[in-house]
């Protein structure tokens, strides 16, 4: 399945709440926030009757796929990952989605969404450690220095996001603002991913 190229708010109606998918302009111009809306895609928005298992679970594992942009091949491949390692698969899963290149540039406030987080890896922008890396589901391990190159540092862009930057830093990462230095302090819990996620409910989901 190739990347949802639409209006990707039709992606946090179908799943009735901000996905966040935009960066600024979902908290100053959601159209959620808005009364029109606050139903789902199409005519008449997304049925209000009663979800059945089966569709709690889809929608789940829908959510989370669409907070990390990413395709339907990737999600289940991840999940067969998690799986094979030690521990809760739940908690695995949120744990290597997390743990991608571009979502934690994203978590650093180096970019205003995941979006352009993929981008700024996409062209080069980021450093692991020193080296260079383009690719935006690069794992990142504790103890890993994220920097990006001196064109980034520099741009205006980067400077209007680093002046919001550190409240919003998540206590298993560092920043330095002065630096423009990143690093992985520790993994990060469950209850520290970027969007709250029932892992349990993607679980069963493929367990079916
Ligand atoms: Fe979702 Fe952002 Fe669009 Fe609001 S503005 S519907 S949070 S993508």
């Amino acid at each position: 399945m190739s990347r949802y190229l639409l209006s990707v708010c039709k992606l946090c109606r179908r799943e009735k709440e901000k996905l966040f998918l935009k960066g600024e302009r979902c908290t100053s111009n959601c159209t959620l926030d808005r009364k029109r809306g606050k139903n789902g895609p199409g005519q008449h928005g997304v049925s209000k009757s009663k979800m059945s298992d089966y569709a709690k679970h889809l929608r789940e594992k829908q959510k989370a796929r669409r907070v990390y942009g990413l395709t339907e091949e990737q999600f289940s491949h991840y999940y067969e990952v998690a799986e094979k390692m030690k521990g809760s698969t739940g908690d695995n899963l949120l744990k290597l989605l997390e743990l991608r290149l571009d979502n934690v540039v994203f978590r650093l406030g180096l970019a205003s969404s995941k979006k352009m987080a993929r981008q700024v890896v996409n062209h080069g922008n980021v450093l692991v450690n020193e080296k260079k890396i383009d690719v935006p589901r690069y794992q990142v391990q504790v103890g890993d220095v994220i920097t990006v190159s001196e064109k980034y540092k520099t741009g205006i862009v980067i400077k209007k996001l680093i002046e919001k930057t550190t409240s919003n830093v998540p206590l298993w990462l560092s920043f330095d603002k002065n630096k423009v230095v990143g690093s992985v302090v520790s993994e990060p819990l469950a209850g520290e991913v970027s969007h709250p996620i029932n892992s349990q409910l993607i679980v069963e989901y493929y367990s079916k």
